[in-house]
């Protein structure tokens, strides 16, 4: 075979879809494991439905994910001269004709044809023409074969086979003289030399279209991969309706991004009970036959396992990086307080997302203005004041840094004091965090430091003797 060349195709008409990133997931792993080119084409011919601001959010997705196309982005609105030049090709060659039918004779062609038990179907009336009024508006029509059978042997799905006579005669150019969509893709595709066409399901049934055109104008016909769709909880297909779609929204909820590339690969594919991939063994791994033929339900449970295992094994410095702007969002300035790679540390090993690291890292830098009252209740108040006192002494009087040792000082200040390690960790935890929900007391002194540590917990014993 010649070398592989695989695109993805994206309509800019909204954001890049989570099953449009898997299809270019596809695409670029073939690519890449098989050393071939993955092109980027944007299919921008519905001008009415195509945006600009959706061509930046499909490329920023793209990038986000590490997708890098090797050609491209190819707009398919700059190839109108491109696909034109074909139209005289097929209609002197006798396999395209003018149809001067119009809209309103097809309607009642159409309405009568579903009276009459019919399938509505363009009934071939120009097929013939004798003689062609030259004043008349026009479409392009595709002179489609009409008996036997189109045929192809998907890599996904087998063999797909098509009766001729239900393919209607396309309209390739419009009468303003625009092209149409299935005939754009396969100029494209014939011209792009590409070999393998990756794309969803809901393409099958343009492929059988698409091949008699490949064939009409004498273009090999690649091979077709037609991956099955994504489906939300309810077997429906995935859509807002189930929650995030979009993967910036993915980003920006705080999911890395080799989180929701193992997780969208593992979504149809598998390589036996594998379930972690790091973008390398992907590569190496991935076999387009061993994408399955059925549909897969979206399952954001799994979705966070991976991305807390990947936050778990993520590097330090670059986590932290990313953590900023979900902390921009909550407000909270890293400039003074501790190195946020420190806090980082405290907090990866329990992280699902970024975004709930960030509200965990925020009372790092933002002293508590709040205590979690029912928390508190379940202290008296006298052991309250009786801990804060000590453990301030305590820190105060023996200089300890690391989280180990001051976890130490915490056990001499409960052996000391007849206390058990809960009576307290937690109400130092509640008086530096506000909260329960934080990390280990040693962690937290050695991350805020001692200085910051008594002052808040100073507060807190003045906050709890009062009330
Ligand atoms: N533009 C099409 C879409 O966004 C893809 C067409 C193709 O891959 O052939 O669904």
């Amino acid at each position: 075979m010649s070398e592989l060349r695989v695109r993805f195709a994206p309509s800019p008409t909204g954001y890049l879809h989570v099953g449009g990133a898997r299809t270019a997931l596809f695409n670029w792993l073939l690519a890449r494991n098989l050393g071939g080119t993955f092109i980027l084409r944007i299919e921008d011919t519905d001008v009415e439905r195509s945006t600009s601001e959706s061509v930046e959010a499909i490329l920023e997705g793209m990038k986000w994910l590490g997708l890098e196309w090797d050609e491209g982005p190819f707009y398919q609105s700059a190839s109108f001269p491109l696909y034109k030049e074909y139209v005289p090709k097929l209609l002197d060659a006798g396999k395209a004709y003018k149809c001067y039918c119009t809209s309103e004779e097809l309607e009642a062609r159409r309405n009568l044809a579903m009276q009459e038990g019919r399938k509505p179907k363009y009934d071939g009336t120009c097929r013939e023409l004798a003689c062609q009024p030259a004043d008349r508006p026009y479409v392009v029509r595709f002179r489609a074969p009409q008996g036997g059978v189109t045929s192809f042997d998907d890599l996904i799905k087998g063999v797909i086979t098509f009766p001729n006579e239900e393919l209607d005669d396309l309209i390739i150019q419009r009468t303003d003289g625009t092209p149409t969509y299935n005939f754009c893709v396969v100029i494209d595709d014939a011209t792009m030399r590409i070999t393998t066409v990756i794309r969803g399901d809901d393409h099958v049934n343009n492929t059988p279209r698409q091949i008699q055109l490949y064939q009409a104008l004498g273009f090999p016909v690649p091979q077709f991969a037609h991956v099955p769709m994504i489906l939300g909880s309810d077997k429906a297909r995935l859509s807002k309706r189930h929650g995030a779609t979009s993967v910036i929204a993915y980003r920006d909820m705080g999911f890395l991004p080799e989180a929701l590339i193992n997780y969208l690969v593992r979504l149809g594919w598998s390589h036996g009970d594998d379930e972690i991939f790091s973008r390398e063994e992907m590569v190496q791994k991935f076999d387009i036959n061993h994408v399955g033929r059925s549909a897969s339900v979206f399952n954001t449970e799994k979705l966070l396992w991976l991305n807390a295992h990947y936050i778990k094994n993520g590097d330090t410095a670059r986590l932290a990086g990313l953590l900023l702007p979900h902390l921009s969002k909550r407000q909270v300035t890293t400039l003074d307080g501790p190195d946020l790679a420190t806090v980082v540390n405290t907090l990866k090993e329990r992280a699902q997302t970024l975004e709930e690291m960030a509200d965990r890292a925020a009372f790092y830098y933002n002293a508590p203005e709040n205590y979690d009252e029912a928390a508190l209740a379940k202290f008296d108040k006298e052991l309250l004041q009786a801990v804060f006192a000590a453990v301030i002494t305590k820190l105060s009087s023996t200089p300890a840094t690391g989280a180990a040792e001051i976890d130490l000082l915490f056990k001499d200040v409960c052996s000391e004091n007849g206390w058990k390690m809960g009576q307290v960790g937690q109400p130092v935890r509640i008086a530096l965090s506000g909260g329960t929900q934080a990390p280990g007391i040693g962690e937290i002194v050695a991350t805020l430091g001692t200085e910051e540590t008594i002052r808040r917990i100073q507060k807190a014993r003045e906050y709890t003797g009062a009330r």
